[in-house]
């Protein structure tokens, strides 16, 4: 490859890859952190979630206490008007099933039952003693929390009826005298019909909340396909420890909804930078196409300097030497004058040369098509060029297709795309000095061909040299002398037809050029 274009494509590199690739490693590394830091938000929210749903318990169970403390403050527990006053109470909460209030020892006791409630009788104050006994450390924390100022309901593990959940907490003193208050509560009937509310009004539709132990387990929000072994964060209950609070994302898992957004930011990055790359390469084609076209340009400009000066210094030598009268012999001179019209028209064909092709360039070539008999124009070519070729040591031969159909074309440029091949055949046959002119008929195709036993074209060249300026520069070809445009000529006059040029050659072989004209366009 050529230095500049190496230089280029390595400054590329550096300026542009390089750095992109260090943004895409950073990142596709910081994707990984990324996704750590969300889940650890989403673990944070969910935790929330439970808090707050802990929190409403309390808050229940103390406006349940408020409640009692505002009955007691008007009447005595064991007069008839609380009576009245905490059966409204137990009928607005049938999730409660018995209250009893005592003094800190279990004397002095009072049991309201919930009718539909199982009941704890009067006779059972000796179990109540019990409790108050076993619990003594309780009851005296409460005390002193309730100096603090902290009002506590403290769950209590012991069982005064089966299948109840026991809530202990201290009520406001009765003549001086500290109240306690324990309430047993039916806890499956306390989740279903008050903390359900404030699950679901924070479940909302995202989440997936569980409440559960051993023996019950209860969905809220919950599709079937969520189990509460699916839960990602799971908290007691504060006033039911026996009761788990779980929660999880109602659709998949947190690791799965964080996974999904990596690959998805994942794939964006690789797409961008595939985009890039693609850009870049694209960029830098083009970049080393004109640095290659800037170098054959200039190979070009001092081909055809070379090109010129050939013929122009042979011309002014000769045409001196005759002006001087120098030469004697008739037969000298008569040499002199052929070899200044030979380069004469030599010079002549290489200004055509670069003026068809300006012309092409340009756009501004016009065709005149008429019909044509391409068997009438190759002898033309051989009748023209037959006596230079043989005088060049040539032997050329030619095999015409009798009957062959006329074509349309602008015989004078398809005359001109042959001599351009012969021009090539005659110059890159360095030994065996054959040619072969042709004409046929193959594939509904009308065709004439230029054959050589010359240097042959290897394989890597066959497409470039129909590319303007194109020269093959390896070998002995530096010696030859061209312009490189006489197959760009070429192949422009074939396509200004809709006809193609092909090519088979073998290097060191030969080569066969066939200028291809469509019969179909021509009916
Ligand atoms: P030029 O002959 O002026 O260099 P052309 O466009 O006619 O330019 O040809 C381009 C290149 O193709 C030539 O430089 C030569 O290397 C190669 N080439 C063309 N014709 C032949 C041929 N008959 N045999 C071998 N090489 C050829």
């Amino acid at each position: 490859m050529n230095k500049t274009v190496k230089k280029i494509g390595v400054s590329l590199l550096l300026v542009i890859l390089l750095p992109l690739l260090i943004f895409v490693v950073l990142e596709i590394s910081s994707l990984k952190e990324n996704e750590k830091v969300i889940e650890r938000i989403y673990e944070n929210q969910l935790d929330a979630i439970l808090f707050s749903v802990n929190q409403y318990s309390e808050d229940i169970a103390g406006s349940w206490r408020g409640r009692i403390n505002s009955s007691i403050a008007l009447n005595e527990p064991e007069t008839s008007a609380f009576r009245e006053v905490t059966k409204n109470f137990l009928n607005e909460n049938p999730s409660i099933l018995t209250i009893i209030i005592s003094d800190e020892k279990g004397n002095s006791i009072t049991i309201f039952n919930n009718d539909n409630a199982n009941q704890i009788e009067k006779t059972d104050t000796k179990a109540i003693k019990n409790f108050f006994t076993n619990n003594s450390d309780k009851i005296n924390r409460l005390f002193l929390y309730e100096k603090s100022g902290y009002l506590k309901i403290e769950p209590v593990e012991e069982k005064l009826l089966p299948g109840s959940s026991t809530l202990l907490f201290l009520l406001d003193a009765i003549n001086n005298e500290s109240k306690y208050c324990v309430m047993l509560i039916d806890a499956e009937s306390f989740i279903r019909l008050v903390l359900s509310r404030k699950i679901l009004s924070v479940a909302q539709d995202e989440f997936a909340v569980f409440v559960y132990n051993s023996d019950i387990k209860i969905g809220f929000n919950a599709p079937a396909n969520l189990k509460t072994d699916d839960v990602k964060i799971e908290k007691a209950l504060w006033l039911l420890p026996e009761y788990k609070l779980g929660i999880t994302l109602k659709s998949g898992t947190i690791e799965s909804l964080v996974k999904e957004r990596t690959v998805t930011n994942f794939i964006l990055i690789l797409v961008l930078t595939l985009v890039l790359i693609a850009g870049l390469i694209i960029v830098f084609r083009n970049i080393k196409k004109e640095v290659e076209l800037a170098q054959i340009k200039s190979d070009f400009v001092s081909n055809v300097s070379h090109e010129l000066r050939t013929p122009l210094s042979l011309i002014s030598m000769f045409a001196e030497t005759l002006e001087l009268g120098r030469v004697k012999s008739d037969e000298k001179r008569q040499e002199y004058y052929k070899i200044i019209s030979s380069e004469t028209s030599r010079l002549g064909g290489i200004v055509n040369k670069i003026l068809n092709f300006s012309q092409i360039e340009a756009g501004k070539r016009k065709y005149h098509i008429e019909k044509v008999n391409i068997n009438d124009l190759a002898e033309n070519v051989v009748n023209t060029y037959r006596f230079h070729l043989q005088s060049k040591g040539f032997k050329f031969s030619y095999e015409l297709e009798d009957k062959l159909p006329s074509i349309k074309a602008d015989g004078e440029a398809v005359s001109e795309a042959v001599i351009n091949l012969i021009d090539n055949a005659v110059k890159y046959s360095l030994y065996r000095k054959e040619i072969l002119l042709k004409t046929g008929i193959t594939n509904g195709k009308v065709f004439i061909e230029v054959r050589d036993k010359g240097i042959g074209i290897s394989e890597e060249n066959r497409q470039k040299i129909f590319e303007k300026f194109f020269r093959v520069t390896s070998g002995n070809l530096h010696n030859t002398k061209g312009t490189g445009l006489g197959l760009t000529i070429v192949k422009h006059i074939m396509d200004a037809h809709g006809g193609e040029v092909t090519l088979e050659s073998k290097a060191g072989a030969g080569s066969s050029f066939k200028l291809n004209f469509n019969l179909k366009d021509e009916k």
